[in-house]
């Protein structure tokens, strides 16, 4: 297939990598110059866009994803497909999908879960949104790129799908940061706390597969200083993106709303800036109540 490929950054580069290992023909773009080995190097978005059957998009939000859209689309050839896999708003998948589809394109909104590592080892879940039509001529690349891809439904599900998983993940870091602390404070042992917990009624990802207390439970970014992994920003990013749809939606969603909160506090005025978002914990454990 002829794929073109715009944002090739931390996700968007090895993901166009395992298309271009995989045979395909892929022309990249990205604003910052940079290039994937083997892949053809375009000058401009649409340039990478012309002729494509498939053009990827990989890119930090939706008002960017909205700007490079415009120039991309009218680039394209009718009956191609316009595939965004950034994890935008729903109001810009939504949009974005509108305008290739008035011009005679398909659209699949395809946000995808499994961070930096999966994008290297073509193990990411890409959650779609879109018409069958358009999921069926993807869905080759998305089994390249990933492990699994789930057909959510019409254009904008797929974001909604990665927004409402993003949130839960988001609360249950911070549930899980705060037991360990308390925890803690009650001179429990972590890895006791660990042992119980992880096959009790409340264990999580969180808990199990990314425990946030360093030497606890299987490596995870607290075994490297709380290095990302996952950015505490991007949770704040994605927190905000599910209160902003929580409001567009009139949804009732406190927890969220709190969690959103709290990493903003952590991200903006105390030291999460560039840690991973489980540094939760350390924050915790630095603070009594009240
Ligand atoms: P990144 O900042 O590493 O990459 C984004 C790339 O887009 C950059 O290389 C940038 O130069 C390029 N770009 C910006 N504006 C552009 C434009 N107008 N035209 C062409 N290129 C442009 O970010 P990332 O970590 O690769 O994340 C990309 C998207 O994937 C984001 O929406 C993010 O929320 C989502 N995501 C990231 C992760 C993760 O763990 N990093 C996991 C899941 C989803």
């Amino acid at each position: 297939m002829k794929i073109g490929f715009i944002g090739l950054g931390n996700m968007g580069g090895p993901m166009a990598a395992n298309l271009v290992k995989a045979g395909h023909d892929v022309t990249g773009f990205d604003v910052a110059g940079v290039t994937v080995e083997g892949a053809r190097a375009a000058g401009t978005a649409a340039e990478a866009a012309a002729g494509a059957d498939v053009v990827i998009t990989m890119l930090p939000n939706g008002a960017i994803l909205r700007a490079v859209a415009t120039e991309v689309i009218p680039a394209m050839k009718k009956g191609a497909v316009f595939c965004d896999c950034s994890t935008v708003d729903v109001a810009s998948a939504r949009a974005v999908a509108a305008d290739a589809e008035k011009a005679g394109l398909l659209a699949v909104d395809a946000p995808v879960s499994g961070g930096v590592t999966g994008a290297a080892a073509g193990t990411l879940t890409f959650m779609a949104g879109g018409s069958e039509a358009a999921f069926a001529v993807v869905q080759p690349l998305f089994d390249i790129m990933g492990q699994k891809a789930v057909h959510c439904g019409a254009s904008g599900a797929g974001q909604a799908a990665k927004i409402c998983n993003n949130m839960i993940l988001g609360v249950t870091m911070i549930a899980t940061c705060e037991a360990f602390a308390l925890a803690d404070k009650l001179g429990l042992d972590r890895q006791k706390m660990f042992d119980v917990v992880s096959t009790s009624s409340g264990y999580s990802w969180t808990m199990n597969a990314y425990c946030p207390a360093p030497g606890v439970g299987p490596k995870s970014p607290a075994d490297n200083a709380y290095k990302p992994g996952f950015a505490a920003e991007l949770m704040l990013k994605d927190l905000r993106l599910s209160q902003q749809a929580a409001e567009a939606a009139d949804a009732d969603t406190p927890m969220g709303e709190l969690a959103a909160r709290l990493y903003e506090t952590f991200v903006e005025s105390e030291d999460g800036k560039g840690m991973d978002f489980s540094a939760m914990l350390p924050r915790f454990e630095k603070r009594h109540r009240g």
